[in-house]
């Protein structure tokens, strides 16, 4: 169980981190929820999700683009023993037309987030004696695809920065991983399910397995239950001795 244990999760008001924060919760770790917005919603979210798994859970705005609120989120949330970077947004272009705010943004929120993030969770969990730190990557940390420049350069770089907060803290209570997702079901992609079949002329089912899950050899999405159970197990007795690594979590995807 993860009572006792505080768990901050970026980006976590909707999708995979929302996920990732109901299942920490369900183990028992108090929650904070985040995301740049500071709405009535936001704070709900944050309530319900306590009182459903009988934890304490807090809602703290700041957004993941700026250094200094970031490492503002996690003193703000006082103890911080499982941290998991999860915020992210994506933008495609060919690299030569590529917008310098999308490239800027992409950098700042997938990557860089994770690196000051971590630079403020570390002491305190050198301090509590224990930590785990959980960067939500991509199966863009692992391979490419055309057009999305900044995306995959972004996790690549929390691929890296994974494998080096892990020799540093390597004799240290303390592990870094990253899991590595391929098409997650989160209501983002499903949204996009209606306009894609429109667009190519076809029906929801072969727009989800011929253009969504084209490169997921399952041909089935990944659930954000499932990311979230894993985000439980490298938070396991069990995970003590996985550090420095990736999970990918991609119905087969990197095996290709
Ligand atoms: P999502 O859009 O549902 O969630 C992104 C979260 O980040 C939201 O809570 C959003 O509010 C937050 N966010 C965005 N900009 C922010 C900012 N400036 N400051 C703070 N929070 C901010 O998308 P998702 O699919 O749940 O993505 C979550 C993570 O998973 C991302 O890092 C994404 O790259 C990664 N991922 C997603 C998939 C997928 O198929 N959905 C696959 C692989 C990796």
């Amino acid at each position: 169980s993860l009572k006792g244990k505080t768990a901050v999760i970026t980006g976590s008001n909707s999708g995979i981190g929302l996920g990732i924060a109901r299942e920490l919760a369900r183990a028992g770790a108090s929650v904070v929820l985040n995301s740049f917005t500071d709405t009535d919603e936001d704070h709900k979210l944050a309530e319900e999700l306590g009182r459903e798994f009988g934890v304490d859970a807090r809602y703290i705005k700041a957004d993941m683009s700026k250094g200094d609120e970031c490492r503002a989120l996690i003193e703000t949330a006082g103890s911080c023993d499982i941290l998991v970077n999860n915020a992210g947004i994506q933008f495609v272009s060919p690299i030569d037309e590529f917008p310098l705010d999308k490239w800027d943004a992409i950098i700042a929120i997938n990557m860089n987030s994770a690196f000051h993030c971590t630079a403020a969770a570390l002491p305190k969990m050198r301090t509590a004696g224990w930590g785990r730190i959980v960067n939500v990557a991509s199966a863009h940390g692992l391979t490419a695809s055309p057009y999305k420049s900044a995306y995959v350069a972004a996790k690549h770089g929390v691929v890296g920065m994974t494998k080096v907060v892990a020799l540093e803290t390597a004799k240290e209570p303390i592990t870094c991983n990253a899991i590595c997702p391929g098409y997650v079901k989160t209501p983002l992609v499903e949204a996009q399910i209606p306009d894609t079949a429109k667009k190519y002329n076809m029906s929801e089912e072969e727009v989800i397995e011929k253009v969504l899950l084209e490169r997921q050899p399952s041909k089935a999405f990944a659930t954000v239950e499932q990311i979230g159970g894993t985000a439980v197990f490298l938070c396991s007795d069990a995970a003590e001795q996985i550090t420095g690594t990736t999970i990918s979590v991609d119905g087969g995807w990197t095996a290709l």
